[in-house]
């Protein structure tokens, strides 16, 4: 049964308005809330950032923080300081050793970044958990003769693994190294939460396909990190790939599935971004086929369909109504 309905939040740091905007997110429903936490916010505007967390507890939403973009391995539009900072970690094109604008997350200068901000929100009271949002190599395109990450660490890292140098086109062994590395990783900084606080919740987002992430077996994925992780999570945005709502339908399944498979929460995420004018009726069918495979948890990306945003839908307020309306069917029904 659905215990949870939260949308992402971003773009606002005054805990005054964000009280405002978090009765709202309650007028439509949610009794959750997902910080997505530009490395801008939480470097600049971190007093504040932790005050909204605490507001949010004040009306008894459970805050979950996205590291949105950081590094640019994971999901979003939000700029990297790192990789403002640190032109020497970012991976790597195999063929031609341009850099490109994600960060290599084998590097322990990477981690390290991102261990520190790890260690300093896990400790905070106010927050729930994390969610690992899309982490991804680089997006490099379908039928592309080159992969990410061909830097000095990969190299070594290859070498190490595999005894040989590391190839500059993809073969099976680049993919297994790719999948490989990219799972350690997320069980490395899910491992750096739990150490801090065991009791934070943990939730993995994997985006599917027709997105190459380096994650190709989610059941190997799942299986690999089900001690770290609580919650396996998805994000089926149907319309951004020109598909119907049989690829929710999909990727519902398969995702519960598999958390059921492997005694993990469920969690699926609606489109609110982007959404075409008249498609706005088809959030509510996407939400209903959630409820109808018995997920856990459902959100939604963005608060207020990202309204004057350049991922706004073409009709915001109604995509907003939308939501509230189903979200607030969903509270009813199961009484939360
Ligand atoms: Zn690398």
């Amino acid at each position: 049964m659905v215990k949870e309905l939260g949308v992402a939040y971003y773009g606002n740091v005054f805990p005054d308005r964000a009280r405002e905007d978090i009765e709202e997110m309650a007028d439509h429903g949610c009794n959750s809330i997902l910080l997505a936490l530009s490395e801008y916010d939480w470097i600049v505007w971190k007093k504040n950032v932790l005050e909204i967390c605490k507001i949010a507890k004040e009306y008894n939403f459970t805050v979950h923080i996205n590291l949105w973009s950081w590094g640019g391995v994971f999901g979003g539009e939000a700029p990297s300081f790192f990789l403002h900072n640190n032109d020497d970690f970012r991976q790597v094109i195999s063929t031609t050793g341009k850099k490109v604008p994600a960060a290599c997350f084998n590097t322990i200068e990477f981690k390290k970044y991102l261990f520190d901000a790890i260690e300093q929100i896990a400790k905070n009271e106010f927050v729930d958990g994390f969610f690992w949002d899309e982490p991804h190599y680089y997006y490099t395109p379908q039928k592309a003769n080159y992969f990410t990450c061909r830097c000095d660490t990969c190299q070594s890292l290859f070498k190490e693994n595999y005894g040989k140098e590391m190839p500059e086109t993809i073969t099976e062994e680049i993919l297994n190294f790719k999948e490989d590395t990219i799972k350690k990783f997320l069980k490395e900084i899910s491992i750096k939460v739990k150490d801090i606080d065991s009791s934070k919740k943990i939730t993995l987002c994997l985006v599917p396909p027709p997105l190459e992430t380096g994650i190709t077996d989610w059941d190997k994925c799942c299986a690999y990190l089900k001690n770290e992780i609580d919650v396996f999570s998805t994000d089926p945005y149907w319309l951004l790939f020109r598909k119907s709502l049989d690829y929710v339908e999909e990727y519902s399944k398969k995702t519960v599935d598999l958390a059921k498979k492997y005694n993990l929460e469920s969690q699926l995420w609606c489109l609110a971004f982007l959404v075409p004018r008249k498609k706005e009726p088809e959030l509510k069918e996407a939400i209903a086929i959630f409820d109808k495979y018995d997920v856990d948890s459902i959100f939604s990306w963005c608060y207020r369909g990202a309204e004057g945003m350049t991922l706004a839908c073409r009709n915001p307020k109604e995509v907003w109504r939308v939501l509230g309306e189903s979200y607030n069917e969903l509270k009813a029904k199961y009484k939360l």
